[in-house]
């Protein structure tokens, strides 16, 4: 396969999303990088001094392979990062950096608000499996980040918008006293991906991506990546991808690379669209509270404003309604344009009623203690249309307001 096209620097976001990662194939003359379904790749005439765990040139497919490769190139194109390794799904890559860096007896900073599988990973299994220490903290104070590090603190881990409750934080001033503890920044990036924010030019030593979502962005495909410096990743590649192996299918690769060709269009409508939305139900008498960093009310809107350089503040929003679960549950019922799954990123709208059981709904903010959430990833449908749907069926569940 013939590299890619050699592309300048100075090539813009979408010009780099369309061409970084494609190739002219010399097979076929096709001007796509084709789907290439093979488990293993044609050997020297001498194979005998190859390390069958490397992974520079394809060999095997949970070493390397054509797809995953050219995945790998687009995306360090649009992060702007020296390397990209991708994954199973954004869990893999999250385990596989954790699962790469923290030893036994070795401490991890991390946020108080993250995705599930990464409370879990720090709550119970590394603590228990292999007596990693974790400390959670609310990484958006930066003050309590500091106090929270230890001689033995070799990772701070934290989301950018957190997953559910939208808390934004630095990523400059972690990057800051990370590195001044000499611990490592990792960063996982879903809620914000490129151009939103390219947490390795904030000083971040990782990102991570759930690629399941705006990168992929069809909801048909699952994967995960980290971006990095090559040095950092190939040390991830040796221990949790050759040897533990929660690779990407070809054919989920490809699929990923062929969604992120639009990612940097198709995330201006989300932008936009959450806008409005959080907007809408902001305004309306019978929402108790919405989370949106677009929200002057937001705690973090300053930040955010700053961070995000006027390009948007994501895609998510969690709002409940003044009422009991049973109300929330029968809002979600009578929508009829946006659909109650999980997930965000798609481009159809998705919503999730979630109760606040457990100790990581303990550390949420009070009205999502209170209420229970909804989270809105809001989709590339007409805003018009979503808006309308949400109105029906507000008007439908609770007409007094
Ligand atoms: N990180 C964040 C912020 C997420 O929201 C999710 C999934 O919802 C993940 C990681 C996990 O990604 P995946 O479902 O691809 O394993």
């Amino acid at each position: 396969m013939r590299p890619d096209k050699d592309l300048p620097d100075t090539l813009g976001l979408a010009t780099r999303a369309v061409h970084a990662g494609n190739a002219v194939d010399p097979g076929t003359g096709a001007i796509r990088t084709p789907l290439v379904m093979a488990n293993s790749y044609a050997l020297p005439a001498d194979p005998s001094a190859l390390s069958w765990s490397g992974f520079d040139v394809p060999l095997y497919t949970r070493n390397s392979g054509a797809n995953q490769l050219a995945l790998q190139r687009k995306l360090a194109a649009l992060e702007r990062a020296e390397d990209a390794l991708v994954l199973a799904s954004g869990v893999a890559a999250l385990h596989a950096v954790f699962f790469t860096l923290l030893r036994t007896g070795e401490h991890a900073v991390v946020s108080d608000v993250t995705y599930e599988a990464v409370w879990r990973l720090f709550a119970e299994i590394l603590p228990a499996r292999y007596a990693v220490q974790a400390t959670f903290v609310d990484t958006s104070d930066v003050d309590a980040v500091r106090a929270a590090m230890r001689p033995n603190t070799r990772l701070v881990h934290t989301e950018v918008i957190a997953n559910p409750t939208t808390r934004v934080c630095d990523v400059a001033a972690l990057a800051g006293i990370a590195h001044g503890a000499g611990a490592l920044l990792s960063v996982d990036s879903t809620f914000t991906p490129p151009p939103l924010l390219r947490p390795l030019e904030h000083g971040a030593d990782l990102v991570v991506h759930s690629l399941t979502k705006f990168i992929n962005g069809h909801g048909d495909a699952m994967g995960g990546a980290v971006l990095g410096e090559k040095a950092l990743l190939d040390r991830i590649r040796a221990d949790a991808m050759i040897d533990v192996g929660g690779v990407v299918s070809p054919f989920n690769a490809w699929l990923i690379g062929r969604g992120a060709i639009t990612l940097p269009l198709r995330l201006r409508q989300h932008f936009a669209s959450a806008a409005r939305v959080a907007a809408f139900l902001a305004a309306h008498p019978a929402v108790a509270y919405v989370a949106y960093p677009g929200l002057a009310t937001h705690p973090q809107h300053a930040l955010a404003t700053r961070l995000f350089d006027g390009q948007g503040y994501g895609g998510v929003l969690a709002f409940a309604l003044e009422g009991d679960a049973d109300l929330q549950n029968r809002f979600v019922a009578a929508l009829r344009v946006i659909t109650s799954a999980v997930s965000v990123g798609h481009d159809e709208s998705l919503i999730v009623h979630v109760g606040a059981e457990g100790a990581r709904a303990a550390r949420w903010p009070s009205p999502f203690r209170r209420y229970g959430h909804l989270r809105l990833s809001v989709g590339l449908e007409e805003p018009d249309d979503l808006i309308a749907d949400l109105d029906a069926a507000l008007e439908q569940v609770a007409p007094a307001h």
